[in-house]
């Protein structure tokens, strides 16, 4: 049985205790969100289209792990069948590391590697795979011709059925791997010897609990540090916190001696031992609109931005307007009161705020351009937009031409910039400023939706996902027009 895989490599490179925990106690990982699984498979649906580029292939795929063995030896029997030109997830094992690559296309007498990504552009980590699994197929004596990176074409516009050749981009990484192999050979030597390890390897916590990526054994990790402390500010930088953490500032106190009283990281480390949330409220009033608009709409943007364009005149990962809410003084007709909802959620919803009007074309995303026509209607009824979105939403309706330009009329008030802007802080937030935890910081008695429940059910096929979405986006506005009500009373 193999010992490395391609993702177990990866994560002992970011940390070992990591790769060994992995290895040996799988089971003290953090639940993966919502969007971990709909990102996975994305890249499996990216995957499995890739084939037609090189089609007619066999998939070796095992059907379970214990498959593997049998896979390896059929997959190096097919190397040396005449009659086998492609393999699809191509199963090699060397020096107890075992790669499943995506594509091997037979190449004359050598054959070409192709490892498929879902994005549009190629980053170190992709590298990085494609160093392994060459390591692997060099260790293998696979004769390759070529190995290339597979990845999506920012600039291919779909035109009737997908077109793979043009959706797909390949960029060769042999002379790459070829340099880095020395380097893989040594890590995958040491990656073999910690999880030879009779117990777990003595690593503290580190900023390599966040980077490259989140690393999912925090919760284990990460649990014997105080929820209050200092480690979870965002004010200062991972390495300064880790630096001081190392050089004994272990407290909240003596962390308060490093820093500049009244600075925005003394009052971090005071909201987390208070529990309570900083704003600065100058700032955050000196954004506010003068004088308060009269008419004010509250406005939720469900985008959609498939990896692999689904309409016609769209490019890979293009957005779309999948649904929305619109609640407003003039959303009377054609609209759900979510005062009148059986599953409301909040009682004391502003006497202002209205109604509420919902579109979607979930069922049919080929009509997502009627939001359009319909946003640029109803949005011309209100002097101010007010919403919570990461994205800049002024970009978005520019984008689609909702608004010509933001001085006509209205103007969008995004609350995730202007409360980042006012230094908004509440331990809750940590490193996530979702909407979720905007509204546990502010209500206490508030227990908000899984966010991200959103997206996955708006693209599943169910009928009462799309409800549900429905209702989500109906709450979240509801939560936007809470909050702004809270902080500009
Ligand atoms: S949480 Fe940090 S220390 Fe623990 S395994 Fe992950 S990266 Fe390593």
């Amino acid at each position: 049985m193999h010992i490395l895989s391609k993702s177990t490599y990866i994560k002992g490179l970011q940390c070992e205790k990591a790769l060994y925990m992995q290895k040996k106690h799988p089971y003290l990982r953090d639940k993966l969100s919502i969007e971990q699984r709909a990102k996975f498979q994305r890249g499996t649906d990216v995957g499995v289209l890739a084939h037609d580029y090189f089609p007619g292939g066999i998939d070796m795929s095992p059907s379970s792990p214990s498959q593997f063995p049998k896979k390896v030896n059929e997959t190096m029997d097919n190397l040396n069948n005449p009659e086998v030109n492609v393999m699809y997830e191509a199963v090699f094992q060397h020096n107890d590391t075992l790669i499943m690559l995506d594509m091997l296309v037979r190449d004359g007498d050598k054959w070409l590697a192709v490892e498929v990504k879902s994005s549009l552009r190629l980053s170190d980590t992709y590298y990085n795979d494609a160093a392994l699994q060459y390591y692997v197929l060099h260790g293998c004596q696979v004769p390759l011709s070529d190995f290339r990176l597979m990845y999506l074409n920012a600039d291919y516009v779909k035109n009737g059925p997908i077109d793979v050749k043009q959706l797909f981009k390949l960029e060769s990484v042999m002379d790459y791997v070829i340099e880095r192999e020395a380097f893989v050979a040594q890590n995958v030597e040491r990656l073999k010897a910690v999880v030879a390890l009779p117990h777990s390897p003595l690593v503290d916590i580190g900023t390599q609990c966040h980077n490259p990526y989140p690393c999912d054994f925090q919760g284990h990790c990460w649990k014997h540090i105080p929820k209050d402390s200092f480690l979870f500010t965002n004010a200062i930088d991972d390495e300064t916190l880790f630096q001081n953490y190392f050089n004994g500032v272990n407290t909240n106190a003596k962390m308060l001696q490093k820093v500049a009283p009244d600075s925005l990281e003394a009052h971090q480390i005071e909201a987390l031992e208070t529990n309570s949330y900083y704003i600065d409220y100058k700032t955050l009033y000196a954004l506010s609109p003068q004088p308060k608009p009269k008419s004010v709409a509250y406005l939720n943007l469900l985008l959609h931005r498939p990896a692999v364009p689904e309409i016609d005149g769209t490019k890979p990962y293009e957005e779309m307007i999948l649904a929305f809410a619109l609640q407003g003084e003039h959303e009377c007709d054609a609209a759900i009161d979510p005062r009148q909802r059986t599953n409301q959620r909040w009682d004391d919803m502003a006497a202002d705020a209205s109604k509420c009007f919902v579109w979607d074309c979930f069922d049919d995303h080929s009509r997502w351009k009627e939001a359009i026509t319909l946003l640029i209607e109803k949005l011309s009824h209100y002097k101010q937009i007010v919403c919570f979105t990461p994205q800049n939403l002024s970009t978005t309706l520019l984008r689609h031409e909702i608004i010509r330009n933001q001085t006509i009329g209205y103007k969008v008030f995004n609350l995730f910039d202007v409360l980042q802007q006012a230094a908004f802080y509440h331990p809750i937030i940590k490193r996530g400023f979702t909407l979720q935890n905007l509204s546990e910081a502010l209500f206490e008695d508030c227990k908000l939706f899984e966010h991200s429940r959103i997206i996955l059910e708006a693209t599943s096929n169910d009928l009462l996902g799309y409800q549900q979405a429905r209702e989500d986006l109906i709450a979240e506005n509801e939560m936007v027009a809470k909050t702004y009500q809270h902080l500009f009373k």
